[in-house]
């Protein structure tokens, strides 16, 4: 039996490495969005689309929204904005200050 001309055969692993890619584009270009939307609402919408498509595809949120995005109420977060951003010995804690959920993540 012969392949139809045009048509590309890819294996399973290969279709989810590609749409993997493709949703990793889709998260960052939406990361920008969010981050240069004035309207919190639109803003939450971009977001919680990227956390549909991270979850979908099992591919990592992009890190700015990974440190900037609310996980519980989706708000984009814009320190002095809509989150209060602390420094504590060895970490950072991000408080949304919509929801009041507070996120740390470790640095240095
Ligand atoms: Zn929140």
């Amino acid at each position: 039996m012969s392949v139809a001309k045009g048509v590309e055969r890819v294996s399973h692993g290969q279709r989810r490495d590609r749409a993997r890619g493709i949703a990793q584009e889709r998260m960052l270009r939406l990361a920008e969005l969010a981050a240069a939307e004035p309207d919190p609402d639109r803003a939450r919408r971009f977001v919680s689309i990227a956390r549909r498509i991270s979850t979908r595809h099992r591919v990592p949120l992009p890190r700015r929204l990974r440190r900037f995005a609310c996980r519980e109420c989706d708000a984009y977060l814009v320190p002095g904005r809509n989150c209060r951003v602390r420094l504590e010995k060895r970490r950072v804690v991000v408080t949304c200050l919509k929801c009041g959920k507070v996120k740390r993540y470790p640095y240095p």
